[in-house]
Formats: C-alpha cells, sequence, structure tokens
C-alpha cells in the first residue's frame, strides 16, 4: 500500500512558441489504496492516462481547480467514460464518477453540458449519471477509511475567477496542489506539512510584479514551502523560458532547502 503521484502534464495552456520543449496542459494522478484520482482534467487526458497505463474508465474521482479551458476538459472526459460504459464494460467502476468543482462552477455545469449534448435534455445515458460535488473553501470529505480529500480558496485571474488548491491526507502521506494561484494564505494553508507540494511557477524569475493576475515565480513557491513546512517541492505550470538551475536558485533564495524539482511529464512521487 503507497500513495503514487505521477506528473501526467506539467505544461500550460500554449506550445510550439519560443522553441520551448512541449509539455502537456496540467493534470496529476494519484493512486492510492485501490482509488485513482485525478487533480485538473486537461485536454487529451484519456491518451496520457491509458499511456500511464491507467484505464481511464476506472478514474473515478476528479478534483478541478478552476475552469481555465487548459485545467477543465470536464465534457471531454465525462462523454469518453459515457461512451466506454455504454460500449460494455466488467468493471462496476465505469459507472462511477465524482466531480469535485469550486461551488459557483458546480452549479454552472450543467449549461456547458447541454451546450455540448442538448440531446441528453441535461442528462446522461445508461445509468451513467456522475456525481458533481460543490466545494467552498475548507471544503472536506473522507474518500475511504483515512483518506481525506480538502479544498481550499486560492487567489486567480486578479481574485475574479474562483479557484481552489487541493491537499490530500492519506496514511501514507500528503499531496497538496496549489492550482493556478497567486501568493495567498489559501495555499499557505493547502500545503501545510505536506509531503510533497504541487506548485504553480507560471511567472517568471524576475517578473513577480506580474503576479497581481494570479501566479507564483519560483521564489514564491519556494515561500509558500518554507512557511507551510512543505517537505518537497514540485515547479509545475512554468512556461519553460527560465533555466532550471536558476528556478532552483530562486527558490533557494527563498530560505527553502527542501528537495525541489522543476518537474517534467512523467515526474513521480511515492510515499509508503
Ligand atoms: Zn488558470
Ligand atoms: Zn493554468
Amino acid at each position: 500500500m503507497s500513495l503514487k503521484v505521477l506528473a501526467l502534464g506539467t505544461g500550460i495552456c500554449v506550445n510550439g512558441v519560443h522553441h520551448i520543449p512541449d509539455r502537456q496542459p496540467p493534470a496529476y494522478l494519484i493512486e492510492v489504496d485501490g482509488l485513482n484520482i485525478l487533480f485538473d482534467c486537461s485536454e487529451g487526458i484519456r491518451f496520457r492516462l491509458q499511456a500511464a497505463g491507467i484505464d481511464y474508465g476506472l478514474i473515478t474521482h476528479v478534483a478541478v481547480t478552476h475552469a481555465h479551458p487548459d485545467h477543465a476538459c470536464l465534457p471531454q472526459l465525462i462523454q469518453a467514460k459515457l461512451c466506454r460504459h455504454l460500449w460494455g464494460t466488467h468493471d462496476a467502476r465505469t459507472a462511477e464518477m465524482k466531480i469535485y468543482l469550486q461551488k459557483t462552477l458546480a452549479r454552472d455545469f450543467p449549461q456547458v453540458w447541454n451546450w455540448h449534448q442538448p440531446e441528453n435534455d441535461g442528462g446522461y445515458w445508461n445509468e451513467f449519471a456522475p456525481q458533481f460535488i460543490a466545494m467552498d473553501d475548507g471544503f472536506e470529505e473522507e474518500l475511504k477509511p483515512g483518506i481525506n480529500l480538502k479544498a481550499f480558496s486560492v487567489y486567480h485571474g486578479y481574485g475574479k475567477h474562483p479557484a481552489m488548491g487541493f491537499r490530500l491526507e492519506t496514511p501514507y502521506g500528503t499531496v497538496a496542489y496549489t492550482g493556478d494561484t497567486g501568493l495567498c494564505e489559501g495555499a499557505r494553508i493547502l500545503a501545510q506539512s505536506a509531503d510533497l507540494l504541487i506548485a504553480d511557477c507560471q511567472v517568471r524569475v524576475g517578473q513577480e510584479y506580474t503576479g497581481g493576475y494570479g501566479h507564483m515565480g519560483p521564489r514564491q513557491c519556494g515561500d509558500i514551502a518554507l512557511k507551510s513546512g512543505a517537505k518537497r517541492l514540485w515547479l509545475v505550470h512554468y512556461m519553460g523560458l527560465d533555466e532550471p538551475q536558476v528556478m532552483i536558485s530562486e527558490v533557494r533564495a527563498s530560505g527553502f532547502f527542501g528537495d525541489t524539482v522543476v518537474a517534467q511529464d512523467g515526474e513521480r512521487a511515492e510515499f509508503k
């Protein structure tokens, strides 16, 4: 028994510019005690899961940090799960799908689904019916005994975009994911004593003045890790224009000297 984390996408919403090596948009797979949990659901995620040897039909929990299109390709995964269930399966989990969304996003999602599938009259087919769980700041749910999902509001999109970061507590360790955020109290709380902190690092070195939109630079990620007592730090959602060693130096300048990685797609961590 263990907690496994796999980075399926450490990139952002663009590729193919400035000769930056391609990385996939945000998504993290967490496997713990038979649960397959997805943090963020970006485009083409089912292919990346398949390439990683995971059947997307068996992803039962999907937690989405916010609705920016690089994080929230939900209709595509729902449609794929629905049709996969419709086409026949021997595993009951293909019918299960719990989707965790900030409460206003959970309220509005049916309109998005209806835009894609008006013929469904707002519903789903063949006993496949995803459950939408509305989250507010401080949300907590026990997914199974000893495994708790918590969510905290974070600052993003000039503070106008409803966004949350997550924390999954398990008997083997705690993984925290900021989603897209600027420096804020929510990010510090969700990262408290985490064994692994996955932090949004989209702001370039020396350009922290742009952080008001709601992203962090590497020094700010280090600051969050230091003040929250996180043990390990993955910098993710970075543009790829700064040298990794320069990003790490910035983290050290914050005073955080824990294990730090400029994460690549396919990055893995395991806690026992
Ligand atoms: Zn965003
Ligand atoms: Zn983003």
